[in-house]
């Protein structure tokens, strides 16, 4: 925090998404579900290419449960294509929109507020195509619950500076969980100031270590 200051993710607004630092909510229908549908895109791509995707959307008005849920599977694979695997991608996202619909006319705000942390990290599990990142992306970024996220990013700076090995999502998570106080704005800058410094520094194959703010306590420092 000290070397990048406040992260302010998740950032929201369809058009141009904007990082807000220092702002932890509270955050709208909308917001949240913008939140979702990044979550979503971004799996296995850039945050630019999401950006993209997003904007694409909003062009289209296209951006509630209501219209993606009706919008022609053709269509919706077009506005997102920007993402990669647009047609899985698309369905992803519908059936996400469908589910909600479907289970929660109350809306993703009230559903969220209501359910404990582990129910509605269970429940989003349950839905296809949402693995554990994008479950507890959602759970934390959209919906303010207490659960660290774990990406490429953690693993590779935390195996890098000597803190673990080898472990499956759930040790991971379990790890961080251990060590940090339970609150969803330390982990929210938390996850994003590691995506921080593995985009910056700790790159995947060669990572810039001088000038590392972890630099002194890395096992691996080149
Ligand atoms: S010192 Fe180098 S290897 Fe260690 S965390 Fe920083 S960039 Fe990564």
């Amino acid at each position: 925090m000290a070397a990048f200051g406040p992260q302010g993710w998740w950032p929201v607004g369809w058009n141009k998404p904007l990082y807000r630092p220092g702002f932890y909510g509270p955050i709208s229908e909308n917001e949240i579900f913008e939140i979702c549908a990044g979550a979503i895109l971004t799996q296995n791509t850039s945050w630019k290419n999401v950006e993209k995707a997003l904007a694409a959307l909003h062009a289209a008005d296209t951006t509630s449960p209501e219209k993606i849920n009706v919008c022609p599977a053709g269509k919706l694979g077009r506005l997102v294509r920007s993402s990669g695997y647009y047609r899985q991608k698309a369905g992803r996202l519908k059936g996400f929109c469908c589910y909600i619909l479907r289970k929660h006319p109350e809306g993703l705000k009230k559903w969220f507020s209501a359910a404990p942390r582990q129910t509605l990290r269970g429940e989003l599990l349950s839905l296809k195509g949402i693995g554990p990142e994008t479950a507890d992306s959602i759970a934390l970024y959209a919906a303010g619950k207490a659960g660290f996220v774990i990406d490429s990013y953690t693993k590779r700076i935390s195996q890098r500076l000597g803190f673990a090995g080898e472990l499956s999502y759930e040790d991971w998570q379990a790890l961080f969980e251990a060590n940090l106080p339970p609150n969803a704005g330390t982990y929210n800058e938390y996850h994003a100031l590691l995506v921080k410094l593995g985009k910056e520094f700790c790159k995947k194959r060669k990572p810039l270590c001088n000038g590392c703010p972890l630099g002194k306590m890395c096992n691996n420092k080149k």
